[in-house]
């Protein structure tokens, strides 16, 4: 029920600029960028954004980047998840040769889309925002696909797309149990404008078909997972796993609040919460996702 709050409306007294200022220097990037860049220096210290605390980045490293004192799932790049979930090297990448076109030769705010294209690549190491391919998981065959929110906010274009059609068609024709593991909180990619939009659609074909089959697919949401990538495939798993407090849901919860004009349930748009209400099967953390996953493949037989 909606309570009215009494007194004048709660307002940030000091500016987010101000106090980034009273940061120390160490901490800045992480507090800036919402996630750690890439090539955290040796023996830097990390500010958690879960509990506040400094936190010595080599000890979160050997928990697959989890905080040790409160858990928080930091951010994992599409490698790191690969190195985290599959047997070591046992991954071989499926369609590494697709590459978008421009065929909007769409420029945003700040550049054009093929220079934001190059210079992601160059950063992430990746051609686009998804690695595919096949692998062991406790010396259980899988396809297994990962989007990394890295890679232009883990968007969804017509690389992503093939890749995750062809991916679960391999799985399909290979009888293969399928795992994708969601990173992707910018949904589908503006800058490809509806060949984007229309990813959503084969790639849930796809899973409708492989479904048909008798496949297994289990999806694994991470934080972010949000607007078309959880309105696709992220959503279509036979079990959904999340990471704890994953951001996880369609429009972003400012947006809602902007749109309806009502507080949000607490948690909202949490793993949690989504447990609670039946979106997501299970809460695994990121210590436990492997021996989940190669559970959950034995129990339904595949
Ligand atoms: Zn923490």
């Amino acid at each position: 029920m909606f309570t009215p709050t009494p007194g004048p409306p709660k307002i940030r007294l000091i500016p987010s600029n101000l106090r980034l200022q009273q940061i120390p220097m160490a901490t800045r990037a992480e507090t800036t960028s919402k996630r750690p860049k890439r090539g955290v220096p040796e023996g830097l210290w990390q500010r958690c954004p879960g509990c506040g605390e400094s936190i010595y980045w080599k000890e979160a490293e050997k928990l697959l980047n989890v905080c040790p004192k409160c858990e928080y799932h930091f951010y994992v790049s599409a490698q790191e998840r690969i190195r985290h979930v599959l047997d070591e090297g046992t991954f071989e990448e499926w369609d590494a040769k697709l590459r978008t076109a421009d065929p909007l030769e769409f420029v945003d705010a700040t550049k054009s889309y093929k220079d934001r294209l190059a210079a992601e690549q160059k950063r992430t190491g990746l051609a686009d925002a998804a690695l595919t391919g096949g692998g062991m998981i406790r010396a259980r065959r899988v396809a297994f696909g990962v989007t990394d929110s890295g890679f232009i906010m883990g968007s969804m274009g017509s690389v992503v797309g093939e890749r995750l059609a062809r991916l679960i068609e391999r799985a399909t024709d290979e009888s293969l149990p399928l795992i994708i593991v969601s990173g992707s909180g910018g949904g589908a990619r503006m800058h490809e404008g509806i060949l984007s939009l229309m990813q959503m659609a084969k790639v849930s074909a796809a899973l409708g078909r492989y479904d048909q089959a008798g496949g297994l697919f289990i999806s694994v949401l991470t934080n972010p997972t949000m607007g078309g990538v959880a309105a696709s495939f992220a959503s279509l798993g036979d079990l959904v796993f999340a990471e704890p407090k994953a951001l996880i849901g369609f429009a972003g919860p400012r947006t809602i609040k902007a749109t309806i004009r009502l507080e949000l349930p607490k948690g909202f748009q949490t793993s949690e919460f989504l447990l609670e209400h039946g979106f997501v099967d299970r809460i695994v953390s990121r210590s436990r996702l492997k021996s989940e996953i190669a559970r959950a493949i034995d129990y339904c037989g595949k």
